[in-house]
């Protein structure tokens, strides 16, 4: 196996348990640059990405190299500018092509360098149904007029529902119509450790006077800024300059402003100063029509039982309706046989099943204690701090709510005494719920992502 192989065969089972954003973000321009038996060094292109990497998936990439059967002890990290690699990237191109189908989508490593957008988000694949039309014609006003139509303009839904294509094909359209517009898009994660790097080391207003120069700049996943106050306020001074010169601000996000936790008022008043659109579900004939456009953009047909198939099983998520759609045209295309309903039963069963669909208290805490940016184990402290004892009612809340778990267990699951820990949390939440303040759109916000995992 070359090590270009190996690294690809690594980024596959990464990509696997890493957003998509996330995963372009970070491993664009990696690769492996020289390994032994004990040692991989693994060839980043900036600071940014070799702590973020060394940091955040060390351990996942030591697992995957093992999973692959190397007796690998350690990996090192070693800078290699993008330049260095740009030669090397044509050969690689020709490679990449003869993947199949659900292995890496490489496009993503045509990401533009300027404006890192990806050409491969554009309107002319984006396909719009009464799920996304309102959202979809606002976006259509900010391509003709920049900054002066919907300023800003904040989208929000659900996982896997066409947000960051939406956001991108929006980035593409204005660069290609406006060719003198600054065009930035970048995921949020990107935006906190350019901040961060830049206070530590004390080049912050560089990087200010760099963010204020773009017309158009694109935060996607604007939610992980809660929390982050530092970046909050950095990022405030930036959205004030950029508004007040009619620069366009465009954010997207899981939950609209109002619930995004720990977002200071000032910045959540801003963001709902403009317009808020969102996306919902896409119905079963959408469905249908997103999955025939993405066979035909394949140039694979398959029968309608099986576009039907797909569609009344994968109702929430496109990226999941993709999914399953990849793993038959790879199928078809690796073993050259057509699809039927049958074999398509029988290759999506791992995808479309009813026991992993189904809801249990272990998802619903993790879900609940990503929404408030806590660790599991936060929601198991029997504290007074503020910060943890909503979050600690509102799992319960939800296990009582969406499980119908008992008292006594949701009570003995959170290390109370008695059944009325739970009892409590419940009636606590009911009450601040007809209050009718914020924590109803955050328990509906966290609904959907239940749903839609
Ligand atoms: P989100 O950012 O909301 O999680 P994405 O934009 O990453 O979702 O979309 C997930 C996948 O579904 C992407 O591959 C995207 O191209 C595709 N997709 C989403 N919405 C649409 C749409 N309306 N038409 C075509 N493809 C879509
Ligand atoms: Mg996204």
């Amino acid at each position: 196996m070359t090590n270009e192989e190996l690294w690809q065969s690594v980024l596959a089972r990464i990509q696997l348990n890493t957003s998509r954003n996330n995963f372009s973000a970070w491993f664009i321009n990696t690769n492996i640059f020289s390994r032994t038996d004990k040692e991989v060094v693994v060839s980043v292109p900036n600071k940014i990405a070799k702590e973020w990497i060394q940091n955040k998936y060390h351990k996942d990439l030591l697992k995957a190299l093992h999973e692959l059967n190397f007796s690998v002890k350690d990996i090192k990290y070693q800078i290699v500018p993008a330049s260095q690699i740009a030669q090397k990237e044509e050969s690689q191109e020709e490679e990449y092509s003869n993947i199949s189908a659900n292995q890496l989508r490489f496009e993503q490593f045509n990401i533009d360098r300027e404006t890192n957008l990806n050409p491969r988000y554009s309107f002319d694949n984006f396909i719009v149904g009464s799920f996304n039309d309102l959202t979809y014609a606002a976006a259509q006003a900010i391509c003709k007029n920049p900054g002066t139509a919907y300023n800003p303009f904040f989208i929000y839904g659900g996982v896997g529902l066409g947000k960051t294509h939406l956001l991108q094909a929006l980035g593409n359209k204005v660069s290609k119509d406006h060719a003198n517009k600054k065009v930035k898009y970048l995921p949020s994660e990107i935006l906190t450790s350019e901040i961060v790097n830049a206070i530590t080391n004390n080049t912050i207003e560089d990087l200010k006077s760099q963010y204020k120069k773009y017309d158009v700049l694109i935060i996607d996943d604007i939610q992980f800024i809660s929390g982050k106050t530092k970046t909050q306020e950095e990022f405030f001074n930036i959205f004030n300059f950029l508004y007040q010169k009619n620069k366009q601000i465009i954010l997207s996000s899981d939950r609209p402003p109002k619930a995004i936790a720990a977002l200071e008022e000032r910045l959540r008043s801003r963001f709902e100063g403009g317009m808020i659109a969102d996306i919902g579900m896409p119905d079963f004939e959408t469905r249908v029509a997103i999955l025939k456009k993405k066979a035909g953009e394949r140039s694979v047909d398959l029968p309608p039982d099986v576009f039907e198939y797909i569609a009344s099983n994968i109702q929430k998520n496109i990226r999941e309706l993709e999914g399953a759609l990849n793993k038959l045209i790879a199928h078809t295309k690796l073993t050259n046989q057509k699809i039927d309903i049958e074999s398509a039963k029988n290759l999506l069963k791992n995808i479309i099943s009813p026991n992993i669909k189904k809801k249990n208290p272990q998802k619903i805490i993790q879900i609940v204690a990503d929404f408030y940016n806590l660790k599991e184990k936060d929601l198991f402290v029997n504290c007074r701090k503020k910060e943890i004892v909503k979050p600690r009612q509102v799992a319960m809340y939800l296990l009582r709510k969406e499980l119908k778990n008992s008292f006594p267990y949701i009570s003995k699951l959170f290390g109370g005494k008695d059944h009325t820990t739970a009892i409590y949390a419940c009636k606590k939440i009911d009450l601040e719920l007809k209050k009718g303040d914020s924590l109803s759109e955050e328990i509906e916000a966290i609904k959907q992502m239940i749903c839609s995992c």
